[in-house]
């Protein structure tokens, strides 16, 4: 087997047991990513070879002083482009930050370094997170490992690829409405979104701030699992971040779902767009579930659909308030002017797309005087009705399970000119974000040689019961050891759409 095919937990065991130095590892996952990076693009910054061997060098040089092998030690991990990594470009695959270096380390990043991680590169994405198919990046999409004429979900779509084809053993990517789910599915990787304020947002750069969450793409649950309990915890650099102490996550793995009581809420398999295949495939998700001795029932979940209507009028609203920054004093691009409101006006026109100028105008159109109260305080009341139906769902139920995508994954430029088909990839997973709670999607079969993703939902802090589900899911179903096609990768020329 080669060293790329090995999960995080197995990288780091081996590392930390001197089996295979971090170096080597490091080597064969480098030989991996330039491999099947020309396919794929799932990088906007991969790192250098030296840059990425001397982290590796210092881990084997830690563990031969001695010191305690960290839980992530020698283990290569790509990272999102809109988290910050101190001296290397942080970019949110805009125009905008194509060239800004930032001067310090998101805390993640900080938690990643310390446990013995690799940084491998920062992985493209939707510009500023806004999108579901990675097409909205400044730079260049990238594709399904799977089929390369195909999207890989967004907007954390370079991480899903990267793990999923083996160029990384382990990704963060961030989600506001289905950022990490959506692209995990599409990828046939693992994503979990956790607790809003289980994660530190301390140099994540702001999308919507009430609904950003940092969180995982891994091969398996046991990986999620791992990534999770180095991320997780309070941050003082983040007055959102929650007190709570995290959870045994790794633990938790062993419990298995027996006599946990699942509900599946009928609106989230019948929205509108839920493709039959996929929702087929999430029935016998369930199934087996049942089999595994958890109580499975269909249960109601009323406004779980107008979720997509709340969010795109929340989340851009934010938006618009978070992206009033770049103006071309403080941050990256200045495009010069007469004077300087037209310094702002051209700086913002060319450095935003389209689709973060739509957000923009929708974002301050929503919360202007005389609209606000159409359109932003409705948006609220769902949203507030949203969570008082989970927290009654949840106190029948103790996960919830639906669809993650309504869809697997689409060919390039299919829904580019139509917003709201775009838009509609986000019906099981804007309410995760709304009402709060982690959710995570796990691969749950393939529909025409494309993977699908099951997501399951839990009350706010309980990760530790997703994971007990979605662990027991896994070994008894193997969809995870799937591996994209190598041919497909490794054979050029049939890439464009
Ligand atoms: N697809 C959604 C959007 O475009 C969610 C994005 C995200 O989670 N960052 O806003």
């Amino acid at each position: 087997m080669n060293l790329h095919e090995l999960t995080a937990h197995e990288v780091r065991n081996r590392v930390a047991r001197r089996e295979v130095s971090a170096e080597e590892v490091a080597r064969a996952f480098l030989e991996r990513r330039d491999a099947v990076e020309e396919r794929l693009q799932a990088f906007i910054t991969p790192l250098d070879a030296e840059a990425v061997l001397s982290q590796a060098r210092a881990v084997d040089e830690a563990l031969a002083r001695g010191e305690s092998a960290g839980l992530l030690c020698g283990v290569p991990v790509a990272v999102k482009d809109n988290i910050c990594t101190a001296g290397l470009r942080t970019t949110c695959a805009s125009r905008l930050l194509a060239d800004w270096v930032p001067p310090y380390d998101a805390t993640v990043v900080r938690r990643l370094r310390r446990a013995g991680a690799v940084i491998v590169g920062k992985t493209n994405m939707d510009e500023f997170a806004m999108g579901s198919s990675t097409e909205n990046s400044a730079f260049f999409p990238t594709r399904n490992p799977w089929d390369p004429r195909r999207v890989p979900g967004g907007s954390s779509g370079g991480s899903a690829a990267a793990v999923a084809a083996g160029a990384a053993a382990l990704a963060l990517g961030s989600d506001t409405g289905g950022s990490i789910r959506q692209p995990a599915a599409l990828c046939g990787v693992v994503g979990l979104k956790p607790t809003y304020g289980r994660v530190s947002r301390y140099g994540l750069v702001a999308f919507a701030s009430s609904l950003d969450q940092i969180g995982p793409l891994a091969r398996d649950v046991t990986d999620a699992a791992l990534a999770l309990a180095v991320i997780a915890g309070r941050d003082p650099l983040d007055a959102t971040s929650a007190p709570e102490p995290p959870g045994d996550y790794l633990a938790a793995l062993e419990r298995g779902v027996r006599g946990l009581r699942i509900g599946a809420p009928r609106e989230m398999f019948e929205a509108e767009g839920v493709d039959p295949a996929v929702r087929d495939l999430t029935v016998a998700a369930l199934e087996t579930l049942a089999e595994l001795g958890a109580a499975v029932e269909e249960c109601r979940l009323p406004t779980a659909t107008a979720g997509l209507d709340a969010y795109y009028i929340v989340a851009p609203a934010e938006a618009s308030s978070n992206l009033a920054r770049y103006d071309g004093v403080r941050y990256g691009l200045r495009v010069p002017g007469a004077d300087i409101v037209e310094m702002f006006e051209r700086t913002r026109g060319r450095g935003f797309g389209p689709e973060v100028r739509r957000r923009i105008m929708l974002g301050t159109f929503a919360l202007s005087a005389g609209y606000y109260d159409a359109y932003y305080r409705r948006a609220q009341q769902v949203r507030a009705r949203i969570r008082r139906e989970f927290e009654e769902a949840f106190e029948r139920f103790d996960l919830l399970a639906s669809p993650t995508s309504p869809t697997v994954a689409f060919p390039l430029g299919e829904r580019t000119a139509d917003p709201l088909a775009m838009y509609a990839s986000d019906i099981c997973t804007v309410t995760a974000n709304l009402a709060g709670i982690p959710a995570i999607s796990l691969p749950c079969g393939f529909e025409g040689g494309l993977p699908a993703g099951l997501q399951l939902m839990a009350p706010p802090f309980q990760e530790e019961r997703l994971l007990a589900a979605a662990a027991a899911y896994e070994r008894a179903t193997g969809w995870h050891r799937r591996r994209p096609p190598l041919g497909l990768i490794a054979s050029a020329g049939e890439g464009g759409a």
